[in-house]
């Protein structure tokens, strides 16, 4: 009986050939007015937090269990996740067993949030999401992001399961990051918050939260997840972290999940990223306003060009994971993913290589 052989992947990536009448793409235009549907939360009473830490409230149980770390603001103009754990605090949530902490990151980046300019509070200094590495930690430079990773850091690395929350600037479909550890896939097939999980290798750029060495190295059991919840300051974004987080904390809290999360964990959509696009030049184009989550049926299907270069579809059914409509130069434009195949937890007794 005959196999038909695979189809030979397309480069992503090619020169464009022949003669062409049009011009390049035109520069990219500038941000467009994002709605700000929801608006910040006051989070006044937790600044000073309960443990030491500023911004961290931290609780513990007599009964033996893990320590959940929930954490928003890592990028501070995203704030639904925020909002989610200020509800939880005003409503006296408690661990039923071990302990939980909730960080409020970046509260500072938050405080300059501006509906004029929604995007610019992301950060003050740098990408808070790019400092977990441990050389980046220990080393001697300083920063506003860096110096308050330094400040928390005790308590991540008590962690046994942690949750990072964020929203996305762009439409797409909302999606739970797992890392490339497979226990990051356990994690977030447990959360089951969102249909869409997508496993990747993070950023060249520096080390995401969820990368940090005791999330991802085989030495350790502790597992974290990315959330993004959704499109920023959008009440659908909100609905979404809450189930996030009610998921991961019912097992120790006690809380109750909305009903539907059973039938999405059962039929999660589990992705691998394959392939991370930059953009080359200043003038990188999609050739339409795809959305994160669309399924390109055909490879070889023409995505963007880049300059002189096309970004096409490597294989078929690939997935557009978070693309970004107007990439800088040398920021990431694309991330292009396909189904995983089936993943076993590290934490089993069969762990993955
Ligand atoms: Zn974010």
């Amino acid at each position: 009986m005959k196999h038909a052989l695979p189809a030979e992947p397309v480069p992503i990536r090619s020169r464009r050939s022949g003669v062409f009448m049009e011009t390049l793409p035109p520069p990219p235009a500038p941000l467009p007015r994002f709605e700000v549907g929801i608006p910040p939360p006051d989070l006044s009473a937790w600044r000073e937090g309960n443990c030491g830490i500023p911004g961290v409230m931290h609780f513990e149980s007599r009964r033996v269990g893990p320590h959940v770390v929930v954490v928003c603001l890592i990028h501070g103009n995203e704030y639904t996740g925020a909002i989610v754990m200020d509800e939880l605090l005003r409503a006296r949530l408690r661990p039923g067993a071990g302990r939980l902490s909730f960080i409020f990151a970046n509260m500072e980046a938050l405080a300059q949030f501006d509906h004029e300019r929604p995007v610019a509070s992301r950060f003050i200094d740098e990408d808070m999401n790019r400092v977990w590495s441990e050389d980046t930690l220990r080393g001697t430079r300083s920063s506003h992001e860096l110096d308050r990773a330094r400040q928390i850091l005790p308590v991540i690395q008590t962690a046994d399961i942690l949750v990072d929350l964020h929203s996305m600037l762009w439409p797409g479909r909302p999606l739970v990051l797992s890392g490339r550890a497979p226990r990051g896939m356990t994690l977030a097939r447990q959360i089951g918050a969102t249909p869409l999980i997508v496993a990747d290798d993070g950023h060249a750029d520096g080390t995401r939260l969820i990368d940090f060495a005791r999330f991802s190295s085989p030495r350790t059991q502790a597992r974290a997840c990315l959330v993004e919840a959704g499109q920023h300051w959008q009440a659908q974004t909100l609905h979404t972290a809450r189930r996030a987080v009610r998921a991961v904390l019912r097992p120790s809290c006690l809380v109750k999940t909305e009903t539907g999360g059973r039938n999405v964990r059962e039929t999660a959509q589990c992705m691998m990223v394959t392939d991370l696009v930059r953009a080359h030049s200043s003038r990188f184009a999609f050739v339409a306003p795809f959305r994160g989550g669309d399924i390109i049926a055909r490879r070889g299907t023409l995505l963007a060009r880049d300059g002189d270069d096309e970004i096409r579809t490597p294989y078929d059914d690939c997935m557009l994971v978070m693309p970004n409509l107007r990439p800088g130069r040398g920021q990431t434009a694309l991330r292009l993913a396909r189904r995983a195949p089936h993943v076993t937890d590290g934490s089993s007794s069969h762990p993955a290589p």
